[in-house]
């Protein structure tokens, strides 16, 4: 049985003191409600990794960042490695997201490094996929994330494909408060394992956790994740309260 997972992605938001607050309030509201049916993880800025892993000591919530490096060490002013995310206790990384692929100029390339940089610094790496607006009113969405995928991944042993975790996000749905139907993500996650079956089998394609993310909210979130290829979210804007990020969680059933 592949995982269920909801994964909050702060992007650069909350100071130190505002994402200790909220760490605090979800992991109260987790310990004192009934165990979730998902895995939740956080992801928060790298400067508060290391007191967020102190704080989620002795809990099941997973630790992760938002980016990593392409190289393991030297010279790269501002960059952070995989190996410097995992010494924090961090076990998650967020790969090629959509931010970092339209300002950061991140191609597919890199995108692949980095998910070999991580899994050989022992995190598992959450690589984002999907589509722009432009892409798929030109009919080329299935183009567009099959090279993501297949650049990003396909590279990998399978043993090292099983520890990726996927996520579509169209682009087109991020932060705009749309989101895409239960049909067109259906659609797209029933794609995205039909390329995994290809390249690595059945086996692998049935335990990838292939997550959604694109404005999903404690409101849209039940009928996303019924859909059987939907197996969680990533989860932007609506990770910043507790009251929302949990209501996408409990999603799942208490
Ligand atoms: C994201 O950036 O990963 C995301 C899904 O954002 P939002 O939920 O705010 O659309």
């Amino acid at each position: 049985m592949r995982r269920k997972i909801v994964a909050g992605n702060w992007k650069m938001n909350k100071t130190l003191a505002e994402g200790t607050e909220l760490v605090q309030e979800i992991k109260q509201k987790l310990q004192s409600g009934s165990t979730p049916q998902a895995d939740v993880i956080i992801c928060p800025p790298f400067t508060h990794l290391s007191i967020v892993a102190d704080l989620l000591q002795s809990t099941n919530i997973g630790l992760g960042a938002q980016n990593c490096a392409t190289e393991v060490n030297g010279a790269y002013t501002g960059e952070v490695s995989a190996m410097m995310i995992s010494s924090t206790g961090a076990g998650y990384v967020i790969v090629g997201h959509s931010e970092r692929r339209a300002m950061f100029g991140e191609a597919n390339e890199i995108t692949a490094k980095k998910v070999v940089a991580a899994i050989q610094a022992g995190l598992t790496p959450i690589f984002c996929c999907g589509e722009t607006l432009a892409e798929r009113e030109s009919g080329q969405l299935f183009d567009v994330v099959k090279a993501q995928v297949s650049t990003g991944l396909f590279s990998l042993s399978a043993e090292m494909f099983a520890k990726v975790i996927v996520a579509y996000e169209p682009v087109w749905a991020i932060g705009t408060g749309l989101n895409a139907t239960p049909q067109q993500a259906e659609e797209m996650h029933v794609f995205i394992r039909s390329l995994i079956r290809n390249e690595f089998g059945e086996g692998a394609a049935e335990n990838t956790s292939i997550l959604y993310g694109g404005s999903c909210k404690p409101s849209n979130a039940p009928e996303l994740f019924a859909i059987p290829d939907v197996d969680g979210g990533l989860i932007g804007g609506a990770s910043l309260t507790a009251k929302d990020f949990l209501g996408i969680v409990y999603a799942f059933g208490q």
